[in-house]
């Protein structure tokens, strides 16, 4: 059929690499028209022979046919890389671009060794600084020694590293990655971004998404014309080319939460960032159609440098004041904005495709499926013994269960281990769930979900977390996790689907960029839930394809054993505190953790206190499921005579309870045998009321199984200090890291000289950091080295495996 066209008068515009030039991003291609008026009976083989016969010559695009690709690479632990890597893919074609989209292990889809056009990269880190799952195998191919320093020579590549500062490795894997790659010759093409979900990952991330396509199509540009252009050899091969001169500087690295709290008025240009508003005709017209009905009617001001500055109306209380009218005050909440972002025009998230069929049928038998709990690796166990921990006065509840893994061998763990506990959402938020979306009459319905096939989102598939043939009612009890924060994608499909014009206003402004601090504010700074959302916005009815599409996976949530297989068999012990959340206008009665509030509501009944009688008697003992997952790293030193220090305050202590019990069996198995020194610092509020273990760890001190127990109380005293307004020149150590601080000489000594291990776990919000910070200080000290060596000094712990951290929160 294509001869037949040919006979036609046709224009083939093909872009043609020849140019030499680049001076800008454009210049670099050369357009070469094909006016084909004369080619009647050239042959579309013919034609295409001559384009590839212009020697080392790169078709880059043609327009309706051949598009200037690019890859897109993710790894993501719980889907946010993903997620943004879908978004770029699927904005690609919105820029003339075609993306190629894959997960890191899917190593068959992708080929770095001989990748010619630009790759941009988006990983997560997770735990304790490491890849995510689906990065792992890819991050240990890269860090092969054998691989030569210029492996990746002609790779052009940009990244984006999410992360959490609230952890001490803040995106380590994006960092080992970048660093890999660049020992290994690859030359970035745009700033990496290191995105923070601790302050909100848009602050970093929506910059650099915006300044991204600019710097893809410079970068495309650039290898086309460094190919066709024999002086200069393999991309950065010259030192000119470093990416100083090349990288659009768009300071990723200096923004910071005040960049989005500026609360200017500002009306947004429309029409700015692609991302947000793409340059077509219809978003335009979308994004215009979002200023508030008030200012509907006026023009859109001009863009201002600005223009992508949150507008927030941010603090919750405002007071408003006109001449000679009385002060009214008003509240910003969940569902309600002030100016200037009650006025602004908005920069909102392109609509997400849907991509999923859902249908749900009615059958006559309901299978009581139990899908992935049937997973091999997941064993339904009793729960022996329930422990309350901390005294009622507590501010915390801290629990001890006892789990019966006898009747399964391969739960054996060994002490540093944690394993996951499979738990289901909450019955009431199930039933309301389902009523919320009028489907209470169809929870036992089977849900049929498959794909759409005329969607547009790249890589769409099934949910392969969600099993065949589930009831509606198993699907939100053990699939989804509907207590998950919306991300403004989600929001912003919600919108469509949002009848009342103010509701869905707001919805738009908490997607935007404009209401970043709002949403930071009444969204995710509360951990708000979808359910509690679609309470706050009663006329948004979403379908159930638009949950299962946008709500992740129902995540199984990890535990430390607290025990030793040796002194316990067959036995499993974890502790946990009750996570409690407190009340916010959305959720006026507070909530518990999901796992943590399961469990206590499970063992309840049969709760004893140390001392008294337990077991849960003649009542049947509750059993949950559970899956090991094995830490090869996070193990006591295998050699007996290696010195260790833990440091674990509250819970932290879990994994060292552990270890203790192992080497209590050590010691009693080799009498004679040389034991290297053991330390334990430990913090908690109140010695009290919620000094963890008191009694076993007292124990271990006197049979000499730990040598050194520093124990610091960061709450007792307190109001007695004050009282006395006592100011001593030595501080009472408060938490763990001051304690360190005061056995500084020692713990360098173990560190450095004596080859020791230092474990840290517990809470990764604040305390991992300043032990951390603390560690550091102390090597300045006892070194007298200076930041730079220190920070040497611990990473070559770290490196060593001899400094490791078991840290969440
Ligand atoms: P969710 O409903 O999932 O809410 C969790 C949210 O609550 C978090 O996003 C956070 O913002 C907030 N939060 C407030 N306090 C805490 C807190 N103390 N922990 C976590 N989130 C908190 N927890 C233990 O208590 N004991 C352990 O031994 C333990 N070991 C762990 C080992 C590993 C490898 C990991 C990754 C985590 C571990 N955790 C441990 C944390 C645990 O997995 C859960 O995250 C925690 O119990 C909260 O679960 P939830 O479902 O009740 O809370």
């Amino acid at each position: 059929m294509w001869k037949d066209k040919v006979h036609a008068r046709i224009h083939v515009y093909i872009y043609v690499t020849l140019s030499t030039s680049k001076t800008d991003a454009t210049s670099g291609y050369f357009m070469v028209v094909f006016r084909a008026a004369a080619l009647h009976y050239v042959e579309k083989v013919a034609l295409w022979q001559f384009v590839c016969s212009l020697s080392n010559r790169e078709v880059c695009s043609m327009p309706s046919e051949v598009k200037p690709r690019f890859v897109v690479l993710y790894g993501s632990q719980k889907g946010q890389a993903q997620s943004i890597a879908e978004g770029i893919a699927e904005e690609a074609e919105d820029h003339g671009l075609v993306a190629e989209l894959s997960c890191l292990n899917q190593s068959e889809k992708y080929n770095l060794e001989k990748e010619n056009a630009p790759v941009v990269f988006i990983v997560s880190t997770t735990g304790d600084g490491e890849p995510p799952d689906n990065a792992l195998q890819f991050v240990k191919r890269i860090k092969k020694k054998t691989l030569s320093t210029d492996h990746y020579k002609h790779l052009c590549y940009a990244l984006l590293a999410l992360g959490d500062t609230n952890y001490a490795n803040f995106c380590n894997c994006g960092k080992t990655v970048e660093r890999r790659l660049q020992e290994l010759g690859a030359k970035q093409f745009y700033a990496t971004g290191y995105a923070d979900d601790g302050v909100g990952l848009e602050v970093v991330l929506d910059p650099w998404l915006e300044g991204l396509w600019k710097a893809i199509k410079g970068a495309l540009s650039k290898m086309a014309s460094d190919r066709t252009d024999p002086s200069k050899g393999d991309v950065g091969d010259s030192p000119k080319e470093t990416p100083d001169s090349y990288i659009p500087d768009v300071q990723l690295n200096l923004l910071s939460l005040n960049d989005h709290q500026s609360c200017e008025s500002v009306r947004a240009s429309v029409d700015t960032d692609s991302k947000y508003a793409s340059s077509s005709s219809d978003t335009r017209n979308a994004v215009s159609d979002l200023r508030p009905a008030s200012l509907a009617g006026s023009p859109v001001l001009a863009s201002q440098s600005h223009g992508t500055a949150s507008v927030s109306t941010s603090a919750p209380e405002t007071q408003t004041e006109d001449a000679g009218v009385p002060h009214v005050a008003l509240a910003a909440s969940l569902t309600c904005s002030l100016p200037p972002l009650s006025e602004s025009s908005l920069n909102v998230p392109a609509l997400p495709p849907p991509y999923l069929d859902v249908s749900l049928q009615d059958v006559d038998t309901v299978e009581q499926i139990v899908g992935r709990l049937n997973d091999e690796n997941v064993h339904e166990v009793p729960i022996n013994r329930a422990v309350q921990l901390t005294r009622g006065d507590s501010v915390k509840t801290s629990l001890l269960l006892e789990l019966d893994i006898s009747a399964y061998p391969m739960m054996a763990y060994q002490p540093g281990d944690s394993f996951d506990v499979f738990c289901p959402n909450r019955a009431t938020e199930v039933e309301d769930m389902l009523h919320r979306l009028g489907l209470q009459d169809q929870r036992n319905h089977h849900v049929h979900i498959s794909l759409n096939k005329d969607t547009k989102k790249k890589g769409a598939q099934v949910p392969t977390y969600i099993p065949q043939r589930i009831s509606l009612l198993y699907l939100f009890t053990w699939c989804l996790e509907i207590r998950s924060v919306p991300k403004k994608a989600f929001l912003r499909a919600l919108v469509e689907h949002t009848r009342d014009g103010v509701q869905k206003r707001r919805l738009q402004e908490l997607c935007s960029k404009q209401g970043a601090t709002d949403y930071n504010l009444y969204v995710r700074d509360p951990s708000l839930s979808v359910l509690e959302l679609l309470t706050a916005f009663p006329s948004c009815s979403p379908p159930l394809s638009l949950l299962i599409e946008h709500l992740p996976k129902l995540q199984p949530r990890p535990y430390s054993a607290a025990s030793s297989c040796l002194k316990h068999p067959g036995k499993l012990h974890f502790v946990f505190n009750v996570v409690e959340f407190p009340a916010c206008s959305a959720r006026p009665a507070g909530r518990r953790g999901l796992c943590t509030g399961w469990l206590f509501d499970l063992i309840n009944p049969g709760l004893v206190f140390p001392g008294k009688p337990e077991h849960f008697g003649s009542q049947a003992l509750p059993k949950i499921h559970v899956s090991l997952r094995p830490n090869c790293s996070f193990r006591p030193p295998s050699d007996l005579s290696v010195p260790f220090i833990m440091v674990g305050p509250g819970t932290g202590v879990a994994p060292f309870i552990g270890f203790l019990q192992q080497r209590e069996k050590e010691r009693q198995e080799n009498p004679e045998a040389a034991f290297g020194e053991t330390w334990l610092f430990f913090g908690c509020r109140h010695r009290g009321r919620d000094y963890l273990f008191r009694e076993e760890l007292e124990g271990f001190v006197s049979s000499g199984i730990l040598n050194h127990l520093k124990v610091c109380f960061s709450r007792d005293d307190q109001e007695q200090e004050e009282e006395m307004e006592v100011t001593t020149s030595v501080a009472r150590p408060r938490y763990v890291q001051h304690n360190l601080l005061l056995n500084s000489q020692h713990i360098t000594e173990i560190l450095l000289k004596q080859n020791g291990h230092l474990y840290v776990c517990g809470d990764a919000k604040n305390m991992a950091k300043d032990v951390n910070d603390t560690l550091m200080e102390m090597i300045k000290t006892e070194l007298q080295v200076d930041q730079l060596e220190a920070m040497k000094r611990l990473a070559g712990l770290r490196e060593e495996k001899r400094y490791l951290q078991d840290i969440w929160g």
